[in-house]
């Protein structure tokens, strides 16, 4: 398995809006969508709007990109077609709002997958409201648990150990954010920003919030 974590490119504003311009297409050419390469091509954007590792779950990927599943863009454009006012902008807002609902009830019913990544985001409405949302390599990675921590690269083979490097515990991301003893002095630092400890229930609200002075006190590699 190749891992590409898409360091390099644009930005991912840029990306979030060559995306778009890609779903567009995707939706006007929606016959044509449900074959497998589609879908496939749809996956691959998906990762590189949200710089992360290709092992992540295409749920995930989509609220943490904030780019809605495109099946509920196709159903919801057919909605609209099908409304007598459906080109009004109370229409079509009253449609987004239902839209968000599906996808939220889709991120409920989400067992197999994703799990790490819903406790972090437990409210898509939320997310996308975050005036500072964003992704980039470090926030995926912490976004997902796919990346530099030996429970993920144990999973996928490529280390054979899930063991933390530095004490007793199993190397998530959980452990090495909230637990790991090598790490403490660090995060006393953040803690002493944020004014409370940091935990998986507060953790994005607290990165997006204060982006800039928190990037100054995690470090974690
Ligand atoms: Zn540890």
């Amino acid at each position: 398995m190749r891992l590409t974590s898409n360091l390099r490119g644009p930005g991912s504003r840029k990306r979030e809006m060559l995306y778009n311009v890609v779903q567009s297409i995707l939706v006007y050419g929606a016959p044509i969508w449900h074959g497998g390469t589609e879908q496939q091509r749809n996956r691959k954007m998906l990762i590189r709007v949200a710089s992360a590792y290709r092992t992540v779950s295409t749920r995930a990927l989509q609220v943490i990109t904030g780019i809605i599943p495109i099946e509920l863009i196709i159903e919801e454009r057919q909605i609209l077609y099908h409304r007598e006012d459906g080109s009004t902008e109370a229409a079509k807002r009253e449609e987004r709002e239902n839209t968000i609902q599906k996808w939220q009830d889709i991120w409920n019913q989400t067992e197999d997958v994703a799990q790490w990544t819903k406790q972090l985001i437990p409210q898509v409405d939320d997310w996308l409201k975050c005036r500072h949302r964003k992704t980039d390599y470090y926030l995926s990675q912490i976004l997902t648990g796919h990346g530099s921590f030996t429970a993920y690269t144990n999973r996928i083979g490529k280390t054979d150990s899930d063991a933390c490097r530095y004490c007793s515990g199993i190397d998530t991301t959980a452990h090495t954010l909230f637990e790991c003893p090598r790490w403490q002095i660090e995060r006393n630092r953040v803690n002493a920003v944020i004014g409370s400890d940091l935990s998986t229930e507060n953790i994005v609200r607290f990165m997006l919030q204060d982006e800039k002075r928190l990037a100054n006190n995690i470090h974690i590699h």
